[in-house]
């Protein structure tokens, strides 16, 4: 290329605006002027007044007015500002230079308003109009009323109107209603000669649905003029990622099993109701609701009628919600209700009153008729607590409450509550350490024979040393160990060392006896049980045979096959099975012949009823006639009195255990108790007193 060329090039280049016009110019650190170039006509003045080595934070520089921006520059920041020099608005842009990590200076330009609001050369009005012409995009230009005065061809592919059906309209004709406010609010801001970031909206196509545009707009001033004089938009049809972040949002927002708002919304809309309960001084009112016994059905009828329930459920909560009222799912069977506006704690109590008489109706899910009750927890703001956190847990509490009295009802929450949960959190925390710190003990309870006089068992009753709170008997924690899921571990802690007690005994030189153990639902439910089994048995070389387990009715029930299969393998290990309180479930009694089971324990219930006449009796007669049509071995549990061992013995029930053979007894006890062959001389004394009863024997 030669020298002409070049200069030619160059030239071409200057008129197209290359470089930029401006002038630049670098700092040092102290803010001495080490560079200067100017490119542009209106900056020229303003070089030619500074100086190389001259310093910006001296005040006669020309450019001392952006010390400031200097400053800020040098630690560490890009400006942008516009600023006045003399009677002119310059744009100026500094950037810390650095040098390894450190700032060594700071280099800048600054360009001129008038510059900028130059009319562009014929030669670019041609470029951008191609460029509108065939872009995708949406180019258009409004005046200060909003009335179309250029819009690009490509209008018509994204909303079906040709550009001469659009040129002369206001553009406010077009907007959905919803989005109109927040247009003219935006298209006033761009008057003002504010840029625009860009916005979304929905506009009307020629064949009225509606599309997305994202728009960026940017207000034509004429120069150092506040007020905008055009409007020049470049819209984009953003309505397939409208699309595609509404189903996004539905998925974060919503459950996707019952439609209702999920966790995360509800949080969301919680917060908003109390902040407009705060501004307004109002009472708002939060429901916890929750099914009662719902675990059961999902693990008998399956997850699928589970599903359908809850869908259920979520329908009848809905149809009788206010409009402004938000019903939630949490989770689970886990449902929220917010009451806003509510005037006294009676408006709350209505509406879970008409909740709990909604639910009474059965859902009828595949075939099956279900009744289903909900517990529901009650808490007011302000009453109760003031923040989301604490009204979520008040509610919480309250609907434990309503569980722990039985379930379907409602519950208000009360300040005693909170020291109950605090309670069982510290019960739960304490239970968790009680077997690394050896704190539990077992109990032994004699079943004694009244033909033979002989002790037929003994039953190991788990006990709890609290370090602060004594002896706590299992009704105390082992709940919560169930709930909670430390009865696996507490389980099989008790298991072990009831079985090398049972060996231990034997090692006394005294006769083999069987020792009893209860389990748990959860225990039972784990997949290694019978190994667990097999262990303790190998570990303590234990007989099988003086091995019983213990199991509860409800567990039969409730897993038919699951406990077909397990008792099976624990019946060929050769370990007896027996149903502990039984009476008390509320299942069939079909399934009994099912399972390889030896004994029924006649739950203590139905033997106190023995004592309040005829009636309470006929229970008790009516398992023990099932036992024996089973050829099952029956034992009563909660044996008091001599009028119960008479009554029992009388009906065929020759087993016993209770208070009127022995208390529990801890290990030692037990152990002097068998070697004293105790249960003997108590029948001796006891046959004393009926002697037509020893007669008939
Ligand atoms: P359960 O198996 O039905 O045990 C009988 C309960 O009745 C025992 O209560 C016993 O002390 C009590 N009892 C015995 N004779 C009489 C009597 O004549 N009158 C009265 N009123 N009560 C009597 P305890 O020891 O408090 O145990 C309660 C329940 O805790 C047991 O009921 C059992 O279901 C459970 N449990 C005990 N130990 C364990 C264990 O190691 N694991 C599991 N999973 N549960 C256990
Ligand atoms: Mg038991
Ligand atoms: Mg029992």
């Amino acid at each position: 290329m030669n020298q002409d060329t070049k200069q030619r090039e160059k030239t071409s280049l200057r008129k197209r605006g290359y470089p930029p016009r401006a002038l630049h110019f670098s700092l040092e650190q102290s803010g001495r002027l080490t560079a200067l170039r100017n490119s542009a006509e209106h900056t020229r003045e303003l070089a030619s007044a500074l100086k190389i080595g001259q310093s910006l934070f001296d005040s006669s520089c020309a450019l001392s007015v952006l010390q400031d921006h200097v400053k800020q520059a040098l630690a560490g920041e890009a400006v942008a500002s516009t600023v006045q020099i003399g009677d002119d608005l310059f744009h100026v842009w500094l950037t810390p230079v650095q040098n390894d990590s450190s700032i060594i200076g700071v280099s800048g330009g600054c360009i001129a308003d008038q510059e900028i609001a130059q009319p562009l050369p014929a030669e670019h009005l041609l470029d951008y109009q191609l460029i509108s012409e065939y872009s995708s995009d949406i180019i258009t230009k409004y005046d200060l009323q909003g009335i179309c005065t250029y819009v690009s061809p490509s209008i018509e592919r994204v909303l079906g109107y040709k550009p001469e059906e659009i040129i002369g309209q206001s553009v406010f004709d077009y907007f959905h209603p919803n989005d109109l406010k927040t247009k003219r609010r935006l298209f006033r801001r761009l008057l003002d000669g504010e840029a625009d970031d860009p916005v979304c909206y929905r506009i009307r196509r020629k064949d009225d649905t509606y599309v997305w545009l994202e728009t960026v707009s940017k207000p034509i001033r004429e120069p150092l003029a506040r007020q905008g004089r055009e409007i020049i938009t470049v819209s984009r049809d953003i309505t397939r990622r409208k699309e595609t972040e509404e189903r996004l949002l539905r998925l974060a927002n919503f459950d996707s099993l019952t439609r209702l708002p999920n966790r995360a919304l509800f949080r969301d809309r919680l917060r908003r109701a109390i902040s407009r309960a705060q501004r307004n001084k109002t009472r708002l009112a939060l429901l916890f609701l929750d099914l009662d016994r719902f675990k059961n059905i999902n693990d008998s009828l399956g997850h699928h009628a589970g599903d359908q329930l809850l869908r259920g459920v979520a329908k009848r909560l809905t149809q009788n919600a206010r409009k402004g009222d938000t019903v939630a799912r949490l989770g689970g069977d886990e449902f929220t209700v917010i009451l806003e506006n509510i005037h006294t704690p009676d408006d709350a109590s209505l509406v879970a009153n008409k909740i709990l008489e909604l639910m009474e109706p059965p859902f009828r899910l595949d075939g099956h008729e279900l009744v289903v009750s909900p517990s529901i927890g009650i808490t007011l703001y302000p009453d109760d607590a003031e923040d989301m956190r604490s009204l979520l847990k008040n509610a919480d509490t309250a609907m434990y409450r309503s569980k722990e009295k039985g379930g379907n009802r409602y519950q208000f929450y009360t300040e005693g509550m909170n020291a109950r949960a605090y309670e069982h959190l510290v019960l739960e925390s304490n239970l968790r350490h009680a077997l690394e710190r050896d704190q539990f003990e077992l109990y032994f309870q004699p079943q004694i024979d009244l033909h033979t006089h002989g002790i037929i068992g003994i039953e190991a009753l788990i006990r709890w040393n609290h370090p602060e709170r004594g002896f706590l008997s299992p009704d105390k924690f082992v709940p919560f160990a169930e709930e909670t899921g430390l009865i696996i571990p507490i389980g099989e802690w008790a298991l072990n060392n009831a079985c090398l007690e049972a060996k231990r005994w034997q090692e006394n030189g005294l006769p083999p006896v069987r020792i009893a153990v209860n389990l748990s639902m959860r225990q039972f439910r784990q997949k290694m049980f019978v190994d667990l089994v097999a262990n303790a048995l190998s570990n303590s070389e234990l007989d099988p045979h003086l091995l019983e387990l213990e199991i509860t009715e409800s567990f039969l029930a409730q897993n038919v096959d699951q406990a077909t299969k397990v008792l099976r393998q624990l019946h060929e290990l050769g370990v007896q099975l027996s149903v502990d309180d039984f009476g008390t479930g509320y299942s069939s009694l079909s399934y009994l012949k099912r399972f390889p089971l030896n004994t029924l324990k006649i739950d203590q219930s139905f033997v106190k009823d023995l004592d309040s006449g005829p009636q309470g009796a006929t229970i008790a007669e009516a398992i023990i006639a099932l036992g024996k049509s089973l050829n099952l071995n029956i034992i009563a549990e909660g044996v008091e009195t001599e009028e119960q061992v008479f009554f029992l013995k009388s009906r065929g029930c020759d087993r016993v255990q209770g208070y009127f053979v022995s208390p529990p007894m801890c290990a030692s006890d037990m152990l002097r108790w068998l070697k004293d062959n105790r249960s003997r001389r108590i029948l001796f004394e006891q046959e004393a007193l009926w002697p037509e009863q020893a007669d008939s024997r």
